[in-house]
């Protein structure tokens, strides 16, 4: 494994900064009507959130065209990474995944035993989706897919991923991560959601998190086989982190057509610009299907986020194929603009 993250000393102590691009957050969110309806909630807090839960449950049942069997809820779709990860590798086994990746299912299902095999991605940032395949064998349990992917931006074309779907989740179940995809235009599509109908052994991850902008609300869920569902339910409840009044914005969010029209949109038009202006610089992002978008950078990523931060512009380093990374989330244009001044002034 050749990923590393760096973080910067005072990352956990609320450092001031003007431009918070360090978390992938949404910088429009929540939508108008979801904070309205947040508000409306509140009294209904000495409840126990039941009621809601099911609401929102059924809502999303119906949207994915499953039933709610199918469906499996948490305060965040980190939640249902860390619970898959925790249950299925109560017995020892192995995980595939793609590296660089999101690991916050890997680093859990690794803390209870697994094995991580790690598969590098393709020379076009796609998941080698040959090699994953060939990586799974008689003690995988899981293979984990991030698509988009996380740190990198850059997507796995659906068509293929749907072929390995289908072939590898005879050997093992595999978990899609689809935390970025309504950030493409034509997400919904690209989504592998429908395998579940169709019966295969694939989960499918989404959360309230991005284009929602709900990210300090914690909303997510997960689609999958009942029977997976019900292994994991057995020894951990779903659902039962969520709050009353982060349901009742969720249920508001998923009407906020506008609103998520408006986000994907504003998104994609800084994500040109940062785009446009990094390569301007001499750098060479990796073209990103996402809201935040990574390049490398020739200084030390521990160097490189102290003066950032000293710019009180916050953004994450990683250090993978022998390279320095920058990742930098797609804030407000003003934002932005913060971003790419500081990056001048730090790499001049
Ligand atoms: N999956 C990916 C790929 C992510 O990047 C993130 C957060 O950044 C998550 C899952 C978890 O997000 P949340 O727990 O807020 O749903």
């Amino acid at each position: 494994p050749f990923f590393k993250e760096y973080l910067p000393a005072n990352v956990y102590e609320r450092p001031v900064l003007k431009a918070k691009l360090n978390a992938n957050e949404n910088p429009y969110g929540p939508a108008p009507q979801a904070i309205e309806a947040l508000k409306n909630a509140a009294s209904s807090g000495n409840r126990y959130a039941w009621g809601s839960l099911s609401e929102l449950t059924e809502k999303i049942a119906a949207k994915e065209k499953v039933e709610t069997k199918n469906i499996m809820m948490g305060p965040g779709s980190s939640d249902l990474l860390e619970k898959v990860g925790i249950v299925l590798f109560m017995k020892p086994g192995n995980v595939v995944s793609a590296d660089p990746s999101y690991m916050s299912l890997i680093h859990v299902a690794e803390s209870v035993g697994a094995t991580w095999k790690p598969v590098p991605l393709a020379s076009d940032w796609s998941h080698d989706l040959d090699a994953m395949a060939a990586a799974v064998d008689e003690n995988t349990k899981l293979v984990y897919v991030c698509n988009p992917n996380n740190p990198t931006g850059s997507i796995t074309d659906s068509g293929k991923l749907r072929e390995f779907c289908k072939t590898v989740s005879k050997k093992a179940p595999v978990f899609v991560d689809e935390a970025y995809l309504e950030f493409m235009e034509d997400g919904a599509k690209q989504s592998m959601v429908s395998l579940v109908a169709e019966g295969y052994d694939v989960i499918v991850a989404r959360t309230f998190s991005k284009i929602h902008g709900m990210a300090g609300l914690r909303v997510g869920y997960m689609v999958a086989q009942p029977a997976l569902i019900e292994k994991i339910q057995t020894i951990t409840r779903g659902g039962m982190g969520i709050t009353q009044t982060s349901l009742a914005a969720a249920l508001a969010s998923m009407d906020a057509a506008d609103f998520l029209t408006m986000s994907r949109e504003k998104n994609a038009e800084v994500r040109e610009y940062v785009t446009t202006t990094v390569k301007q610089m001499g750098y060479k992002p990796v073209p990103s299907s996402t809201s935040f978008l990574i390049f490398p950078i020739a200084m030390d990523g521990k160097e490189f986020l102290k003066n950032m931060y000293e710019k009180q512009v916050g953004v994450r380093a990683f250090e993978f194929m022998d390279k320095n990374w920058c990742r930098v989330s797609m804030g407000t244009m003003d934002e932005a603009k913060l971003f790419t001044e500081a990056l001048a002034s730090v790499l001049s």
